[in-house]
């Protein structure tokens, strides 16, 4: 009797990308320390505590416009009122007296007894000097009211809270000089791979078969940068187990993360897992998406504890699309600011695809004229050209034919990378 064939070897199940970036999260705790910057300099920091106002914004009832104050029950058809002050931003008038305006400038507070403002616009000084009002104004026009903006003991920012220059400027307007942010994670950064180049080192016409300049160490420093981290860049560690271990063993102290791409595949000259695994742990997660498939993440111990790792691949586009998907929602995390799911947008493809993968696919598209999308011509995981072209990608669930007409799931990638 013939012996049944035996099974196919058992591959782990494709990690799908949403379990995934749980897992990561999760491991992003306790976030980093925090520490005192200037409010010049906080833009795209993340807020360590809440910030409470100690005044009110305004802090008094005030005049948006030029103008006159008065009271609005002092006009009767026709009469004319006297000027019986002068209120510029600044400074602060006196009590109002009866049948009378006073001259106001926009941001000066509004005199007791005054209930509106008229616009210079909207009155005539007559030769005696007195004011013709000549439309009636309404009990409270053109006045900012003390609180409107930002009342006392309001939290006027939360913990968490990425900051952006619109930040910036309501804290200083409740009076931070200062703000508690968390610190900047710190991050080593490198490239494996033998046929790495880098630009400016040989040039294009010098290049040996084979080679290829580093393109991964670019983009992923300047993401790394917008994302408020302090970059060790180290350069390209070139294939082999010794120098992989070594790189990893120097990278991990100082660093809250250790940031490398390429050689996370299970090839021979994939070097990281055994590497990783030496000096710490590894997870090699293959996630279910279309680009992006190889990326591992484990911990690099050292004397004081351990740096986070996170292995992307080596294929350009997989490269960019992980880390927007993956490493930063986990660097924005460390810094404890609040993760949320990334912008999207149902719009029509104006492109038909009708060869779904079996993973999830982020495909590189771009908005047009028409409020629809295109798709770029080549999908493939190397053509970096596609990232640039792109303004967004396609969230295409596994196995979804798309055909012209359809609403689509957009990501604006402008979302993903501040
Ligand atoms: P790997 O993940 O190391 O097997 O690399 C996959 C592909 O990405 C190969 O074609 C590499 O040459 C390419 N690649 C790896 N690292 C980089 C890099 N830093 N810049 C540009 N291409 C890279
Ligand atoms: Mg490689």
């Amino acid at each position: 009797m013939s012996q049944p064939p035996a099974p196919a070897p058992q591959r782990a199940p494709l990690l799908p990308l949403d379990e995934a970036l749980a897992d990561l999260l999760a491991r992003a705790q306790p976030v980093l320390a925090s520490e005192s910057v200037s409010t010049f300099e906080a833009d795209g920091r993340v807020l360590a505590q809440d910030l409470r106002s100690a005044l009110d914004v305004p802090g008094h009832d005030n005049s948006s416009m030029d103008g006159y104050a008065l009271r609005v029950a002092d006009l009767q058809a026709g009469k004319a009122l006297a000027v019986s002050q002068r209120i510029a931003a600044g400074s602060s008038g006196q009590d109002l007296a009866p049948g009378t305006v006073a001259r106001i400038f926009t941001g000066a507070p509004v005199p007791a007894g005054a209930d509106a403002i008229v616009m210079q616009e909207d009155c005539a000084v007559q030769d005696d000097g007195r004011i013709q009002v000549k439309a009636m104004p309404s009990p409270g026009q053109w006045i900012r009211r003390r609180g409107e903006d930002v009342q006392r003991g309001a939290v006027v920012l939360a913990r968490g809270q990425r900051l952006s220059p619109a930040s910036l400027g309501l804290a200083a307007s409740i009076g931070f000089a200062q703000l508690p942010v968390a610190r900047r994670p710190r991050v080593a950064l490198f490239s494996t791979g033998d046929e790495l180049v880098m630009p400016g080192e040989v040039a294009p016409e010098a290049m040996k078969s084979g080679a290829i300049y580093n393109s991964n160490r670019f983009f992923l420093r300047a993401l790394l940068l917008r994302l408020g981290c302090e970059v060790s860049d180290l350069g390209i560690v070139p294939d082999r187990r010794e120098a992989t271990v070594q790189a990893l063993a120097e990278a991990a102290r100082g660093h809250d993360l250790i940031l490398t791409s390429g050689g996370v595949s299970v090839g021979e000259e994939d070097h990281i897992k055994p590497a990783v695994q030496a000096l710490g742990e590894l997870q090699l997660w293959q996630i279910a998406i279309k680009p992006g498939k190889p990326f591992a993440y484990g911990r690099v111990n050292h004397a004081q504890g351990f740096s986070h790792f996170i292995g992307l691949p080596g294929n350009p586009v997989s490269s960019f699309v992980t880390f927007l998907l993956l490493v930063r929602p986990f660097l924005l995390q460390l810094q404890g600011a609040g993760v949320t799911q990334p912008e999207r947008l149902a719009l029509r493809a104006d492109f038909d695809w009708p060869k779904p993968d079996k993973r999830r696919e982020f495909l590189r598209v771009r908005r047009n004229a028409q409020g629809g999308l295109d798709l770029f011509g080549n999908q493939s995981s190397g053509v970096l050209t596609s990232a640039q072209w792109a303004d967004g990608l396609v969230d295409n669930p596994p196995g979804q034919r798309i055909a012209r007409g359809d609403a689509v799931q957009f990501i604006p990638l402008s979302s993903l990378m501040g």
